[in-house]
């Protein structure tokens, strides 16, 4: 590695120069002081910033820690290598800090964000959230980015005064911008904060590497078959480059760090030529600049790519299919019941059922389970003879 004026044989780490200045950030990063506040009102703490403190209370909320026992997209009925949801958060906000602070944007704020963006997923991944949107058609359905809000400002029962977690305006309006921007898009809505922009970018760059690895080490995949794609094959060359005699699995792991790291890198350069480019001086023209952070655009489409390629051959294997049917009908047996039965639902879910309706209590409740709750109130409702076993493992639980 080439790293001038450094002395020779030092670990990497030792070798590492910090910015001169790495807490000042630039013109048109968010600062804590211009924080539009919460919506009851706090005395400011001691010794945090209000989005240190948002990412504490994210941190430190039961949705945050049930993302331990949700799908990103590997269960745990497949094997225990794989990311789950909580996993995939961390590496999200530790790529999102990365690229944030490289571009002197406001870190604390990148990572509360980066924690809470997949906060309102439901259990059993995008199975789950496509059958609660289905079953919720006709009340406006499931959307997990929505859910991520709801749980923040509703759900959550942490502190006497006020429901949620009061977390700050920014907060809360860069998780609305996930929940609303596949809508059509509109010229006179603004762009998001570059903060938000970057926990984007390092969601797909965390997710499309990693559930490639997973898959690999899984067995659904195998490095030949990904060598069709650009991206994998640049990546493969420069790992071989290097070491011409490694084994597969090291093999692997080198190529999903190559990968990575030229995504993270990439990114960075790209995105710090376009704001020069852009010509802002502040954080307000931020909001007429367009999407600034993201890879480049020949690195966009090869990504693509690979993510057109997991989907057809990883998201739509025959053995995720059929462990996604299983999943998809426990859930909708679940909603059935509870519906049905309004009675059987924890007593904090009353009052959601008559404000907002059974439907929305019953999605609220299961999309709170993780997926082993799940399964062990669904075989639990099969023991007592409530629901019909359909597989033998679930006739093993029946009476
Ligand atoms: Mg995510």
């Amino acid at each position: 590695m080439d790293v001038v004026g450094v002395t020779k044989g030092l670990p990497v780490d030792y070798q590492f120069r910090e910015d001169p200045d790495p807490f000042l950030l630039a013109p048109w990063a968010l600062r804590a002081a211009r924080s539009r506040g919460r919506r009851y009102l706090e005395s400011p703490h001691p010794y945090r910033s209000p989005f240190q403190r948002d990412r504490d209370r994210i941190l430190h909320c039961a949705a945050f820690r049930r993302l331990s026992e949700k799908t990103q997209v590997f269960t745990t009925e497949v094997g225990d290598y794989h990311r789950t949801r909580l996993t995939h958060t961390l590496e999200v906000a530790s790529v999102a800090r990365t690229i944030g602070r490289a571009l002197r944007l406001n870190e604390d704020f990148i990572e509360a964000l980066a924690l809470l963006h997949d906060i309102g997923h439901p259990p059993f991944g995008h199975t789950g959230e496509k059958t609660l949107n289905a079953l919720r058609a006709s009340e406006g359905g499931f959307q997990h980015n929505a859910q991520a809000l709801r749980i923040v400002e509703k759900l959550e029962r942490r502190y006497p005064d006020f429901p949620g977690l009061n977390l700050t305006r920014e907060v809360l309006d860069g998780q609305a911008y996930r929940a609303e921007k596949k809508k059509p898009p509109c010229p006179t809505t603004p762009s998001p904060l570059l903060e938000v922009q970057v926990v984007d970018a390092a969601d797909s760059i965390s997710y499309l590497s990693h559930d490639a690895d997973d898959a690999l080490e899984m067995g659904l995949l195998d490095l030949d078959r990904l060598a069709v794609l650009p991206i994998w094959r640049t990546a493969m060359e420069q790992v071989r480059e290097k070491w011409t005699d490694l084994e597969e699995a090291d093999l692997r792991r080198e190529v999903i760090r190559s990968l990575i790291n030229r995504q993270v890198t990439e990114s960075i350069e790209v995105s710090r030529e376009r704001i020069e480019a852009s010509g802002i001086d502040t954080i307000e023209a931020v909001a007429r600049a367009g999407i600034l952070i993201g890879p480049g655009e020949g690195l966009a489409e090869q990504l693509a790519e690979l993510e057109t390629f997991l989907f057809q051959q990883v998201y739509r294997h025959p053995r995720i299919i059929r462990y996604r049917k299983e999943v998809s009908r426990w859930l909708e047996e679940l909603f059935h019941f509870y519906r049905d039965h309004p009675d059987r639902l924890p007593s904090r879910y009353l009052p959601i059922l008559q404000e907002e309706g059974i439907g929305r209590a019953v999605s609220d409740w299961i999309a709170n389970q993780t997926d082993r709750a799940v399964r062990l109130e669904y075989l639990r409702l099969v023991r007592e003879g409530t629901l019909s076993p359909r597989t033998p493992m679930e006739k093993n639980y029946s009476g």
